[in-house]
């Protein structure tokens, strides 16, 4: 199965002409799921080889309007990209993010009196006190949800913090469990994890052939892991004939924050393949980027070393920092950033990437 990661806009606090606002889409066959969706994000999709009519989930880190302002719009315009048929026969759109955001989109969609052709639901992660200053804390006034479900609107769950993993545990399927674990910002934020379930080892058809076993119904039985009775007697446990089991791939999303809470995003992010990691400012300005609850590459790369991730990803830049072949002499230069990661992880062997909009990054099989 191919995996990749599109990043859709790399800058922080608003969309410029040179970069978007924050939004990446992890694709896997056939299906887009959306990592934040600031202002303008529609568009960038539109410039993007991804469409946006495959959309079938969608993650919000935090309820800042750099990473949220683009979503009513955007269900809109996949909306009026959809085939009309009756929504039930449509697959719901799932939304996670933290509580607050079921009533931001029942107001902005209901206000607006639009409607969609599919349904959606919002599934809420309980925030806690200490992923922010007390300022940066939504009562439960502001939270509450008044009036109806908008017509499309599914009920979604409330997730809370599984207390022996310090995670929430948004969904399973057959292929991935993604779960969600707590940062420190401004305003509560949170970082997500996909794991992609192992996959059985290949048949050594070699070893079958020697053993006088030719390609058939048999051969399914040990892919589905029985044992067979060979002709003279003897059984066959399917472990005897299978190549080692393939590990998933784990991919790491963090929202905006200067630190984590609690124990749960290092344990969830141990051994990722690709951390993605933001770092608004340079190393130097660590007390600003503190101050506004951001990270610098420094504060990345400590991260990726505590959790033995392989590839470091960073993003959310400043939108001080224009991309390498924009920046013009004196400008400051968005590569500084990347060699600043680099040598705080010199001898680690984790890479260093800085993501700019529209980079693909291919997430192969580990073999
Ligand atoms: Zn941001
Ligand atoms: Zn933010």
């Amino acid at each position: 199965m191919t995996m990749d990661l599109t990043f859709l806009g790399t800058g922080s606090a608003y969309p410029s002409p040179h970069r978007g606002a924050s939004a990446l889409i992890l694709r896997t066959e056939g299906e887009c799921w959306l990592f934040d969706c600031g202002e303008g994000t529609q568009t960038q999709l539109m410039r993007s080889q991804l469409r946006a009519s495959r959309i079938t989930k969608v993650f919000i880190s935090h309820l800042h309007g750099d990473h949220l302002f683009g979503l009513p719009g955007l269900l809109c315009t996949v909306s009026l990209q959809t085939n009309p048929s009756p929504a039930q026969t449509l697959p719901c759109v799932d939304i996670y993010g933290p509580t607050g955001l079921r009533k931001y989109l029942r107001v902005t969609l209901g206000l607006t009196g639009s409607q969609l052709l599919f349904p959606y639901a919002v599934h809420e992660l309980e925030t806690s006190p200490d992923q922010s200053p007390p300022e940066g804390q939504l009562s439960c006034e502001m939270t509450s949800e008044c009036g109806p479900l908008h017509p499309q609107e599914q009920l979604g769950r409330s997730v809370s913090l599984d207390v022996s993993t310090d995670c929430y545990q948004l969904f399973q399927d057959k292929r991935f469990v993604v779960k969600a674990f707590r940062l420190f910002h401004r305003v509560p934020s949170f970082g997500f994890c996909v794991q992609e379930h192992e996959r059985p080892g290949r048949l050594n058809t070699e070893l079958l052939k020697e053993l006088g076993l030719h390609p058939g119904p048999l051969y399914g039985r040990l892919k589905a892991g029985e044992p067979v009775t060979l002709e003279n007697g003897r059984t066959l446990q399917a472990a005897d004939v299978m190549e080692e089991a393939i590990p998933g791939r784990k991919i790491c999303i963090f929202g905006d924050c200067s630190g984590v809470v609690g124990g749960g995003a290092l344990k969830a992010c141990d051994g990722a393949d690709v951390l993605v990691h933001e770092a608004t400012l340079a190393d130097e300005q660590q007390e600003k980027a503190v101050d506004h609850g951001h990270s610098t590459p420094k504060m990345a790369a400590a991260v990726a070393l505590a959790c033995a991730a392989r590839k470091l990803v960073l993003y959310h830049f400043s939108q001080r920092y224009k991309p390498c072949a924009l920046r013009k002499e004196g400008d400051d230069d968005v590569a500084v950033l990347g060699r600043q990661a680099e040598d705080a992880l010199q001898g680690s062997g984790v890479d260093v990437i800085l993501a700019e909009d529209f980079l693909t990054l291919a997430i192969p099989l580990k073999r």
